[in-house]
């Protein structure tokens, strides 16, 4: 094995010859990622055989050789479970990999053959192309570190939607609470894990906008103390000389400890050993759940979304441009699952993907960062199909439900702007999971993949 300082310089020589890339594959629980990443590694091995990459001109063109698998560079980060997502897709009948549910790595070789040979004809050239996956709730936690832990319980309470009553439970015990008397450990974790409780519920009724993220994907942290805080309501009315007064035993004290460390050693090291390192960056987006979930989980996605963008605007004022120095140069949004509509409703999830996040596009616009947006599906599961309609020819889907059953429906029309309380009276929007389709041994089946990879990786193999 190389010794770590030739690996680091090896890894300097490779970035400044431009020959290295950083890929961070991120988005919301269920958005996809796992698939994604499985997919596309996938992809870039069966590239210049049996994988269908015509969006991308150096795999159209022949000049890509394929794709290998090597050590990863952050020994400490786990590697992502390619295999185990690959064993679980080849089963009988085919299973969806299991989610990953932190930071992951994997490291792959491409070799290609340039746009203009030099002098050497049938040269090659290598790209290292380091990916990683982790999970979007990560970066709901970047506004917590404009905060401080008064203001961080303001923004936090008072939703008034139907997610405080997913709370009840925590804010019954919290009115108990006094600020200013001694902390019972006991009870602090008990009222923590209720508001943990909170959060998952929320999540599993289909919210997303929840802070702090790592209770919803603790990983390695599980049950550690410093996952045990939670906002104090009305304690940004408290007044500020007063707090300071009370003695560090105090729940107050304790709760603002355990909150700042949590943004010192939990959230500000991701962004700088991990995130200021990538080069470019895809967004997931599970838009079509969302529209399955109605209108309050759609509109939660929306501020979700809003805030997990801030991570990506380095304009001279944003909060994280003033703490890091992020070098991502290129920036991809994909609303994913493009096959569980009709192909004729592909620009519409487009359409409605770049309307739900104008806001931050007009941000990531003005700080000079391109972005593309685009639908995809990454393990195309159905078989779009022309039907018979009443005497007219519609588009439909077929595929295998995940109960087994063959279906041929046609799911609905995916709206191009941002919903009206007429459309959710009107139709809404129902969809069915599919089953991923049986694999002959080949490249998986995919919808656009090739143009996410011409975008994030194209540039770096003429
Ligand atoms: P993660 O939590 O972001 O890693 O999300 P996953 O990659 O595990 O995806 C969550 C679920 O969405 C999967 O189990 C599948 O049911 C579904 N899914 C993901 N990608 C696709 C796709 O390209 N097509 C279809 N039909 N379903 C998908």
């Amino acid at each position: 094995m190389r010794q770590p300082l030739t690996r680091e310089l090896h890894d300097l020589l490779e970035r400044g010859r431009d020959r290295q890339l950083r890929l961070a594959v991120t988005g919301l629980s269920r958005s996809g990622k796992t698939a994604f990443l499985t997919s596309l590694v996938n992809q870039l091995r069966h590239a210049g055989l049996e994988a269908r990459l015509d969006l991308l001109p150096a795999a159209r063109d022949g000049r890509l050789l394929g794709a290998r698998r090597v050590e990863q560079h952050d020994l400490g980060v786990p590697r992502f479970p390619f295999d185990r997502a690959m064993s679980a897709l080849d089963d009988h009948p085919p299973r969806w990999p299991e989610p990953t549910r932190g930071i992951s790595e994997l490291r792959l070789v491409l070799r290609y053959r340039p746009l203009r040979p030099g002098l050497m004809s049938g040269e090659t050239r290598r790209l290292t192309l380091d990916l990683f996956d982790y999970p979007g709730e990560w970066l709901l936690d970047l506004p917590l570190l404009g905060h401080d832990y008064p203001s961080w319980s303001r923004s936090q309470t008072g939703h008034g939607d139907a997610r405080e009553a997913l709370f009840a439970d925590w804010h019954r015990e919290v009115a108990t609470l006094d600020p200013a008397q001694e902390v019972d450990e006991g009870r602090l974790a008990e009222i923590a894990e209720r508001y943990a409780e909170g959060l998952r519920a929320a999540r599993e009724a289909g919210f997303s906008d929840l802070q702090p993220g790592r209770f919803l994907l603790p990983g390695e942290l599980e049950g550690a103390p410093v996952l045990q805080f939670f906002p104090l309501p009305g304690i940004a009315d408290a007044d500020p000389a007063q707090l300071a007064q009370l003695p560090p035993e105090s729940l107050y004290a304790t709760l603002a400890r355990r909150f700042r460390h949590y943004q010192q050693h939990i959230v500000r090291p991701f962004y700088r050993d991990h995130f200021r390192r990538f080069d470019r960056q895809i967004v997931l987006v599970d838009i079509l759940g969302a529209l399955n979930a109605g209108p309050e989980r759609f509109e939660d996605l929306s501020r979700a979304l809003g805030r997990l963008m801030q991570s990506f605007d380095y304009g001279r004022r944003s909060l994280l441009s003033r703490l890091f120095a992020p070098r991502i140069d290129r920036l991809a949004i994909a609303a994913t699952k493009a096959d569980h509509v009709t192909p004729e409703q592909h620009a519409r999830m487009t359409g409605l993907l770049e309307t739900l996040l104008a806001e931050p596009l007009k941000d990531l616009h003005f700080a000079n960062v391109p972005v593309r947006a685009l639908s995809l599906a990454a393990i195309r599961a159905t078989e779009a199909r022309e039907v018979n309609h009443q005497g007219q020819r519609q588009s439909a889907l077929r595929g295998t439900t995940l109960a087994g059953e063959e279906a041929l429906l046609f799911p609905g029309e995916v709206p191009s702007r941002l919903p009206d309380a007429d459309f959710w009276a009107r139709q809404g929007f129902t969809f069915t999971a599919f089953r991923p389709l049986p694999r002959d041994g080949g490249a998986l089946p995919h919808i656009r993949m090739d143009a996410a990879l011409d975008w994030l990786i194209g540039d770096k193999l003429q």
